[in-house]
């Protein structure tokens, strides 16, 4: 299956950003609120500059306290993430995100964001990829 397929699976719903110099208190709030995991950060909406991870922000409290949440995100996020395209395929962004440690994927097309795909969204692809290929199969066996 292709990360195209994945969005579209989706309803290609818009990607929830925020932009450098947001307070990390401010980016906790987005996350608890539309109940995700990260967020890409990007000053135009266009470009994946950075992104920030909940486990970025639990890190840092774990590390530095709770003074962290009144900082910026600019110095907790990762910056340049590794993104994919709609022309990937999902076992090609379930390696690199195995490979990598990381859960999120912004997805670009000609430099710009055009969805993100979480390795829930690429595992439940592989899983619907496997349950059609069994019902398949069974029909061959079983002839009908
Ligand atoms: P995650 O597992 O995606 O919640 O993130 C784990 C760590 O990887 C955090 O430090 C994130 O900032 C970082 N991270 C998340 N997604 C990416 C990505 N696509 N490219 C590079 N780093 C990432």
């Amino acid at each position: 299956m292709l990360v195209k397929q994945i969005l579209q699976a989706k309803g290609n719903s818009a990607v929830i950003t925020i932009k450098p110099g947001t307070s990390v208190r401010e980016a906790a709030d987005i996350l608890a609120e539309r109940r995700i995991g990260g967020l890409v950060v990007s000053s135009t909406g266009e470009r994946a500059e950075g992104i920030l991870s909940e486990r970025d922000i639990v890190r840092s409290l774990a590390v530095r306290g709770p003074s962290c949440l009144s900082e910026t995100i600019d110095q907790m996020m990762t910056h340049n993430p590794v993104c994919c395209s709609v022309q990937d395929s999902s076992d090609a962004v379930l390696a690199r995100m195995t490979e990598g440690r990381f859960r999120h994927m912004p997805v670009v097309e000609e430099g710009k964001l055009v969805g993100i795909v979480t390795i829930g969204d690429v595992v439940k692809a592989r899983l619907d990829e496997l349950s059609m290929e069994k019902t398949a199969l069974e029909g061959m066996i079983m002839g009908y």
